[in-house]
């Protein structure tokens, strides 16, 4: 067997970090062992039989590619199963693990998996507290801190990049600390789902519910992905309920109330509703400017002038993935031309996220504007009122809720008093035929519509 003492194998974890993530080396290729080219086959090994399919299936040609880059002899790539209890790294193949790596998180849950994806930086010492999230903080720190259950399952919900993934760590990670001999499985539902399958597949699924089934405390992340999965979801609720029948605690997250996810079992989203369900709404410019003053000042090496971060905080209103992804961008920049970080600088390298942000309206907007423009109270436009002053104005809203965002009909529904679909559909139709005879309306719309979309 030739071997170069692993040296293109860390390159090609270089490679594999830089196309896939941190995240996906760390969950996958990081379990590899790496053991050589022997007559033109790269011989690898795989701890159990789900990581090697997993890895052949999604990152198998890309891995041939990296391969064949160092060494054009390569023409195949074989991955054997691990002898049991042997090491990932053996001496032959120094695996390349990330740069303090994260031997924290591979002890952290001593037989349950998952928890080498968890994000060191995501700690409730990183978090910053708002109104908009001080609920689901105060439960995430409570479950942290307390052996005691007081509130199963914890629901926490809300949009995309609002924190929900990073309090879930934190909890992990202070558990972890606190308490170190305490089984913490953490796992996505998409993970729990395809690891199911798998061990369905390979008759192994005693083994499966062993190691969700044993944890003292089981966190699982985006639930909204086993809707209509219904073998996934049968496993899920028995694993749920076997777990709150010994008083383990669950957390739960998910981009929507239980009450508004659809395709999940009745039965499963009434229990799911029975601990305290917090949710986690978007953020307001206090918490964005927070938020940017923390990660700035943690990064140290160049200063932020403050009316930078106030712009941030003031056009960037997606979600504070997006918040802090403009903030590295202009951090990057400046680091990388080795200028002090300027407005004019900001406004240059974020020109396109601007862009984006700035058409971006609410429902709530346009309900307030809408409600101000014709002199109503926003309860009443709400309300299931039918008079003519009042219906109209609520079918413009609807309208312009269709025209300005990309809510669906029956979200849209909802926003408005828990109305059908359907009315929402009439009320679109019928604001665009009467426009064509209304002048009138349809100067409103188009008023409404710029001091909306700008
Ligand atoms: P979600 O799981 O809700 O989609 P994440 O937890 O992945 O969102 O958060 C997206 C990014 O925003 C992460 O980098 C996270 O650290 C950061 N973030 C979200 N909320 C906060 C907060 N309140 N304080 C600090 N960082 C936050
Ligand atoms: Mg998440």
């Amino acid at each position: 067997m030739n071997n170069d003492n692993g040296a293109s194998w860390e390159r090609v974890c270089t490679k594999f970090k830089k196309e896939f993530g941190q995240q996906a080396y760390t969950t996958w290729l990081n379990q590899l062992g790496y053991n050589g080219l022997d007559g033109g086959t790269i011989e690898l090994t795989a701890p159990t039989k789900f990581v090697r399919d997993w890895i052949q299936r999604n990152y198998g040609p890309r891995l041939m590619d990296f391969f064949h880059a160092e060494d054009s002899r390569v023409k195949s790539l074989s991955i054997r199963l691990a002898a049991k209890g042997a090491v990932p790294a053996s001496p032959s193949q120094p695996i390349a693990r990330a740069p303090g790596a994260n031997s924290a998180a591979d002890t952290l849950t001593a037989g349950v998996t998952e928890t080498a994806a968890l994000d060191p930086k995501y700690t409730f010492d990183s978090f910053v507290v708002g109104k908009s999230n001080e609920l689901a903080y105060a439960a995430a720190k409570r479950i942290a801190d307390s052996d005691d259950v007081s509130f199963n399952p914890l629901f926490l919900h809300g949009g995309v990049g609002l924190g929900k993934t990073h309090l879930m760590h934190a909890i992990a990670w202070e558990v972890q600390r606190r308490a170190p001999e305490k089984r913490v499985a953490y796992v996505s539902a998409e993970k729990f789902m395809f690891e199911f399958i798998a061990a369905i597949r390979y008759k192994d699924t005693h083994a499966f519910k062993q190691k969700f089934r044993t944890a003292d405390l089981l966190m699982v992340d985006d639930v909204q992905f086993i809707a209509n999965k219904n073998s996934t979801q049968e496993e899920f609720f028995h694993t749920f309920n076997a777990l709150i029948d010994k008083r383990c605690q669950v957390v739960i997250t998910a981009d929507r109330s239980p009450t508004d996810l659809e395709g999940i079992e009745d039965r499963i989203i009434s229990r799911l509703g029975w601990g305290l369900v917090a949710d986690i709404h978007p953020t307001d410019y206090e918490l964005r400017l927070g938020i940017l003053q923390s990660k700035a000042e943690h990064f140290g090496e160049v200063e932020v002038p403050s009316e930078v971060l106030e712009f941030l905080a003031k056009r960037i209103i997606s979600n504070v993935r997006e918040l802090e992804g403009a903030l590295n961008r202009v951090l990057a920049y400046a680091t990388l031309v080795g200028r002090p970080i300027t407005m004019e600088m900001t406004r240059d390298v974020l020109q396109d996220l601007i862009r984006a942000n700035d058409r971006k309206v609410t429902i709530d907007e346009i309900q307030r504007t809408v409600a101000e423009y014709y002199n109503l109270r926003l309860a009443e436009m709400l309300s299931q009122r039918r008079a003519r002053v009042i219906a109209r104005p609520r079918q413009v809203a609807m309208h312009l809720s269709k025209q300005l965002t990309s809510r669906s009909l029956p979200e849209i529904g909802r926003r408005f008093g828990g109305r059908d679909h359907t009315t929402v559909m009439h009320a679109v139709r019928k604001i665009d035929d009467l426009c064509k005879s209304d002048s009138q309306l349809d100067e409103d719309i188009t008023r409404l519509t710029r001091m909306l979309a700008g």
